[in-house]
């Protein structure tokens, strides 16, 4: 199928000027394993400098405002992250959804934005356990990822990752079925809007991905990478899920 493997970890709100040794360690790995693609989406007031020390990593953002400019206080625009040096940024994380109140609109927006400022999106989606427990995940999170794929989505500048707010953070993951199925069944609602474009697009498995399970998730038909957190902070951590994805 050709789809090149994509990595890349979540800082999330962790990480100051001394923690660039790690970007720089990550970045040497990255280079090292250059069949994968590798990336860092860190705290917007590491990027410029996490953009000198990058190495085969690339370096990308967590969120980004929907609109070019104006009166937003403390929102950054996708133009100033581009010039900032990052050059993804991931778009509707679940912490964003639950903790800003983001809407699926909100976020086909906000990869609008991106792309229209050259970025590169990854896109997230996930269910609630609720959700997960009721038996109707596949449905429900296919209708997210519909309701939240912008306009002219297409597979060189955008990635989808599927993480369950319940594994996210807990060590908890979904069964390799469950994983299996549900990424399954995202790649045929992408095909259902962008046609065999979706054959391309790379879809990532997110939620307490870590050295022990990256190699069984990452061997999964339609698992093409994985977005990463806690197990991103060290390049210790990080090095065994760059390499499984080799
Ligand atoms: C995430 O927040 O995107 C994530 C997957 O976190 P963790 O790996 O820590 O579960």
């Amino acid at each position: 199928m050709g789809r090149r493997k994509l990595v890349v970890g979540n800082w999330k709100m962790n990480g100051l000027r001394a923690q660039l040794g790690e970007v720089e360690a990550i970045g040497g790995l990255a280079r090292d394993h250059a069949a994968v693609e590798v990336g860092l989406c860190l705290p917007a007031t590491l990027i410029a400098a996490a953009d000198g020390v990058k190495g085969g990593a690339f370096i990308g953002a967590q969120d980004c405002h929907m609109k070019a400019n104006g009166a937003h206080t403390g929102c950054l625009s996708a133009a100033m992250l581009v010039e900032a040096g990052a050059s993804w940024t991931i778009v509707g994380h679940s912490e964003r959804r639950q903790d800003q109140g983001e809407t699926d609109a909100d976020i086909a927006a906000k990869a609008l934005a991106a792309k229209a400022a050259g970025l590169k999106v990854i896109l997230c989606v996930g269910e609630s356990l609720d959700v997960r427990d009721a038996g109707n995940a596949e449905a429900v999170v296919s209708a997210q990822l519909l309701a939240s794929l912008p306009e002219g989505a297409a597979a060189d500048w955008l990635a989808i990752a599927y993480e369950p707010i319940w594994a996210i953070g807990t060590g908890r993951i979904p069964t390799m079925e469950a994983v299996a199925t549900m990424h399954a069944a995202l790649r045929a609602a992408l095909a259902s809007r962008i046609g065999a474009d979706a054959d391309a697009m790379r879809i990532l498995y997110g939620g307490s991905m870590n050295g022990d399970n990256a190699a069984e998730l990452l061997a999964i038909a339609d698992v093409d990478g994985g977005l990463i957190g806690g197990a991103s902070l060290t390049a210790e951590k990080f090095a065994p899920v760059i390499t499984a994805a080799a």
